[in-house]
């Protein structure tokens, strides 16, 4: 079975349009994203385009943010703090990666954690590990979300995740732990990681390396997730972390590239967004 992240993300945002579409009157007003962009990374102009048009479907008040990539760190933390401060705004991404002479980490942290809709502030990333109330990262949630509505059973299961990233690996791995599944962390140091990943039932792949997961590498019958967004050297075209046209005969359940991870990302930052906007507005988990 291919997973249509597309049409499942679609199918999410209608209803979250639906939802969107009581808070006018109810709350006088509609959820507000804010999302900064430095610079003019081909990559991160087209992710906040999409961000920008999803925020559009879905009914969300999209602010998109563009500074040069010469904004100085001071400039860029005035900016957020700014931006904490407007009761009118509900959602702060930064739109990553940004340019070297600003430290990631110090941004991150300077966004007020009840606005973090990119769940990668230090407080979020804690309350993830407690099993807290929190905002959870986008594509981690949007993977669960996916194996839930492709009706994979998770518990008991031996998941093995490549990559140990703060944003999709690590985070993807402790929402699979926190289902239950018996939980491998593969990454560059990995020895035989051919064997390793042979052993999963669930195979989560989040590399950035275009189709370096191979078919030998792959149980019959396993449950691929392919998280990497890559250019095909050869084609230019858009590809995964997995070989798709091997692998998918093999697989039972298996993710496409593009139109699978990618569209759940997107689907849970406006999920989150409102998430943010209704806590604001309560002061309460949805
Ligand atoms: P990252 O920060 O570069 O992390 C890559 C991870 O892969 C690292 O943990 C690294 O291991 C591991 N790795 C690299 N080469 C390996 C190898 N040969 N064997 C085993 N492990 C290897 O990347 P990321 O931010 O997690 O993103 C990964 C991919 O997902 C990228 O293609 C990115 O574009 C994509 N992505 C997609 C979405 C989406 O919504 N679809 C969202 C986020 C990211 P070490 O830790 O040992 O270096």
């Amino acid at each position: 079975m291919i997973i249509s992240g597309k049409e499942l993300a679609l199918s999410l945002k209608r209803r979250l349009a639906e939802e969107v579409g009581t808070f006018e009157e109810r709350y006088g007003r509609v959820p507000h994203l804010a999302v900064i962009l430095v610079g003019d990374d081909a990559g991160s102009v087209s992710y906040v385009t999409g961000k920008a048009k999803a925020s559009a479907e879905v009914g969300i008040r999209n602010t998109t943010l563009r500074r040069p990539a010469t904004i100085s760190e001071e400039e860029l933390l005035a900016l957020i703090a700014e931006l904490n401060a407007d009761d009118e705004v509900d959602g702060i991404l930064v739109q990553l990666p940004l340019p070297k002479h600003i430290d990631t980490d110090k941004v991150i942290a300077a966004v007020d954690v009840s606005k973090d809709v990119d769940g990668f502030h230090p407080l979020n990333v804690a309350a993830l590990w407690q099993k807290q109330p929190c905002t959870l990262p986008c594509t981690p949630k949007g993977i669960i979300k996916m194996l839930k509505a492709a009706g994979v059973e998770i518990a008991g299961k031996r998941a093995v995740v490549i990559g140990r990233s703060n944003i999709v690996g690590l985070p993807v791995a402790k929402l699979l732990l926190d289902e239950n599944a018996t939980v491998t962390v593969a990454h560059s140091r990995t020895r035989n990681l051919a064997e390793v990943t042979s052993q999963a039932e669930i195979l989560v792949v989040a590399i950035g390396r275009p189709r370096f997961v191979t078919a030998d590498m792959v149980a019959e019958g396993a449950v691929v997730i392919d998280v990497g967004v890559n250019r095909d050297p050869e084609s230019g075209k858009l590809c995964g972390d997995v070989d798709f046209a091997a692998i998918e005969p093999k697989a039972s359940v298996i993710t496409p590239v593009p139109g699978g991870v990618g569209p759940m990302t997107i689907c849970c930052l406006m999920e989150n967004t409102v998430e943010c906007f209704l806590r604001r507005m309560h002061g309460r988990e949805r």
